[in-house]
């Protein structure tokens, strides 16, 4: 089997007296798609803060294709490879679709355009390059019709898509996706569900999905992680963790 993509070892994250993640443990497989569950509080947010060195955890280290991301700042995660999705929404209201994505470019690595062909100054090749990769996500994203409107003015579902988008644009190894279905209706989350498998046989990532759509993380997900007062108390395939009783009491509250 190959090296995980992403290991989790023992991390534990404390507010004060609050534990909020207790010894963490976790692998992720390259080009795989594990769901994050667990009830409000369960820590997950927590986590994917940490996978995005928005947090550092108390304990613990997070490897990355074998390296710490500890020791990185946070606004250079995005270079190694660690995409994210937020939430609420983090798009700029008053740009264009088109600009938003563009910015996301603008998190790429250098490395990414030195073996390309074109015989330009790096910067121009830079800008070049980034304007016509934003333009080709949009294009995979459907969003071409909206690309010079205004997010601020679209749907909230096509926000979530530019968001997603925003993301692509980074050119991600890991995606992390946070409660990407929230505020969807039915249709946009089955939508939803098809355009997470295409991305990731589309663009050979691996995607750790947070969601409390529990349908949506069981169809699309290949292996399942879940916790509940910041411990994890089941790990394996949709239909494994579905049968855990530690799951069902959590979800149940009868423990
Ligand atoms: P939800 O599904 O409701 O978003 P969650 O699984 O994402 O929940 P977290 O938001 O990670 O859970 O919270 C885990 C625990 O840590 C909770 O008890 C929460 O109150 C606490 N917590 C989270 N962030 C902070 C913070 N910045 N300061 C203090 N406590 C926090």
């Amino acid at each position: 089997m190959s090296e995980p993509i992403l290991s989790v070892r023992d991390v534990a994250v404390r507010f004060g007296g609050i534990v909020a993640l207790d010894g963490i443990s976790f692998d992720m497989p390259v080009r795989k798609i594990v769901g994050l569950i667990g009830p409000n509080g369960a820590g997950k947010t927590t986590l994917f803060n940490c996978l995005s060195r928005l947090y550092v955890p108390s304990d613990g280290d997070i490897l990355f294709e074998g390296k710490s991301i500890l020791t990185r700042p946070a606004h250079r995660i995005a270079e190694i490879g660690i995409g994210r999705t937020f939430q609420n929404l983090a798009l700029f209201q008053n740009l264009t679709v088109l600009d938003n994505v563009r910015i996301g470019g603008h998190c790429r690595t250098r490395s990414d355009y030195v073996s390309d062909a074109l015989n330009l100054p790096w910067s121009r090749r830079n800008e070049k390059q980034i304007d016509e990769s934003a333009r080709s996500i949009i294009d995979y994203l459907d969003l071409r019709g909206v690309a010079q409107r205004r997010v601020g003015d679209l749907p909230f579902g096509t926000q979530k898509r530019v968001e997603l988008a925003r993301a692509l644009a980074t050119n991600p190894k890991l995606l992390l996706l946070d409660e990407p279905a929230c505020g969807l209706n039915h249709e946009e989350i089955e939508e939803l569900g098809e355009r997470i498998r295409h991305i990731r046989d589309d663009r050979n990532l691996t995607v750790l999905l947070v969601e409390h759509h529990m349908s949506l993380v069981m169809s699309v997900s290949d292996q399942v992680v879940a916790l509940n007062f910041g411990r994890k108390i089941a790990e394996g395939t949709p239909a494994e963790v579905q049968r855990s009783p530690d799951v069902i009491a959590a979800y149940l509250g009868t423990e």
